[in-house]
């Protein structure tokens, strides 16, 4: 037999008995973004790998050593997309999306970096992210917050704690740069590798450093927000009041600085701390200075990434049984009569409850294969087509899931009887 070639490490398919999961996830989510009045774009999985460098920053973890990158055939440097912002900024540009007016967007899809795989850390992996385009204040931040803080709550997420920071404008950064690196420097010996070589280049990213070696550097360094001009302050405390109000927690984490060189003012992280060392299952901030590096008109912008596996790997430790899609009803059909039959009853079926979940098997045999294969399926009646069944203008409806005995019923009422039976209000 020939060898079997295994999926690339990091990698993972997403089995049918997971997708369900998954697809309550994202119908939950897409439903609340739709709520808000956000509106989904779709961008090429691939970029030039000059997108990135210029957004994300060439001194950051991603750029330096995550990005799957690759010369194209023509021999432009291409790279699978490591983040979605780059892209969304690049096509809203491009599209004359962008930047007259406000657009909340949204997407979602594989992300593609090449770290070491552990438990909640992939090569590809999936974020639903969304930007805010055009409105500079404080309240797209807040409603961007309220939003996440909605996902969970429709999700029945819980153990999620709000970290906030902010990073004031460049100009601020840039005074809060020098003092930091004449602290690194006296502290030179006690930096990591990274860091050490990060000092001159981009000392605010040694703060992000997850080695716990620097924890104590990072705990004792200046903090930014002695720093900030009047108008960050003002910023930020609205948006903490804004918070209050809405009853949403937070934490401040002054060390908070994200990992991409493109955010300012407003940053926040979602933490939870069932998940072990790869707890933030959502990030996000401001980047008022993405679009203009980018080539367009200076243009405010905000938003945030969550990371799917992560909230799956949350959500797989609720009940969500109920809440999970199975099929309504596997059709059992013994003889050639009611099997012909069979399948124009259950096209009728479907035209007339639009929402029925019925399969209708296939392939023949027993009367017990079959009822096997429809506990197999979850379904959670039986409907049962015999030869009988079609001489009486009948059918035989047997729950799987539930006690109850087995009922025979006109085919002309079995519509009527369906309804009432999975209820989806049609
Ligand atoms: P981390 O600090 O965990 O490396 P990050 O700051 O690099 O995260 P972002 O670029 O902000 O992550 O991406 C937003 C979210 O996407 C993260 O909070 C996380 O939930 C998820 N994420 C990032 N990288 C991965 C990965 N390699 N595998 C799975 N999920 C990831
Ligand atoms: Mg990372």
């Amino acid at each position: 037999m020939a060898k079997q070639i295994q999926a690339i490490r990091g990698m993972k398919d997403i089995l049918p008995q997971q997708s369900p999961l998954w697809q309550f996830l994202e119908d939950r989510v897409r439903s609340v973004l739709s709520r808000y009045g956000y509106a989904e774009i779709r961008m090429p999985i691939v970029e030039m790998t000059e997108l990135f460098k210029r957004s994300i920053g060439e001194v950051t973890d991603i750029v330096e050593k995550e990005m799957y990158t690759f010369a194209d055939r023509n021999g432009d440097s291409l790279t699978l997309r490591p983040e979605g912002t780059a892209g969304c900024v690049r096509a809203g540009l491009e599209n004359g999306l962008i930047f007259n007016q406000t657009q909340r967007l949204w997407y979602q899809g594989p992300m593609f970096r090449h770290e070491r795989p552990q438990k909640g850390r992939y090569r590809q992996f999936h974020q639903i992210g969304v930007e805010a385009f055009g409105l500079a204040g404080p309240d797209i931040d807040l409603e961007l917050i309220l939003i996440t803080a909605r996902i969970w709550r429709e999700l029945g997420l819980r153990d999620l704690e709000l970290q906030l920071n902010t990073l004031g404008t460049s100009e601020e950064r840039a005074n809060y740069r020098d003092q930091l690196i004449v602290y690194l420097r006296e502290r030179f010996d006690e930096l990591d590798e990274d860091s050490q070589r990060r000092l001159e280049s981009n000392p605010l990213r040694i703060l992000d450093s997850k080695n716990p070696r620097m924890a104590s550097v990072i705990e004792d360094a200046p903090s930014l927000m002695e720093y900030l001009g009047d108008q960050s302050m003002a910023h930020f405390d609205r948006l903490r009041q804004g918070l209050d109000d809405a009853g949403v927690g937070y934490r401040l984490n002054p060390r908070l600085v994200r990992g991409l060189d493109y955010y300012s003012r407003t940053v926040f992280e979602w933490v939870t701390q069932s998940l072990g060392a790869q707890g933030t299952v959502c990030a996000g901030g401001r980047f008022d200075g993405l679009v203009g590096q980018l080539g367009g008109r200076a243009t405010p912008a905000v938003g945030f990434a969550m990371g799917l596996e992560r909230l799956i790997a949350m959500l797989e430790t609720l009940d969500l049984k109920e809440q999970l899609p199975v099929p309504d009803v596997y059709l059992v059909m013994m003889g050639d009569r009611a099997s012909r039959e069979g399948v124009l009853l259950a096209e009728r079926l479907r035209s007339a409850l639009p929402t029925l979940r019925l399969i209708s098997h296939c392939g023949g045999g027993t009367f017990k294969n079959q009822l096997k294969k429809t506990d197999r399926s979850q379904a959670r009646y039986a409907l049962v087509l015999g030869e009988d069944e079609v001489a009486r203008r009948e059918i035989g409806l047997k729950p799987m899931r539930s006690e109850g005995k087995q009922e025979q019923i006109a085919l002309s009422q079995l519509e009527t009887r369906l309804a009432e039976l999975i209820n989806r209000g049609q």
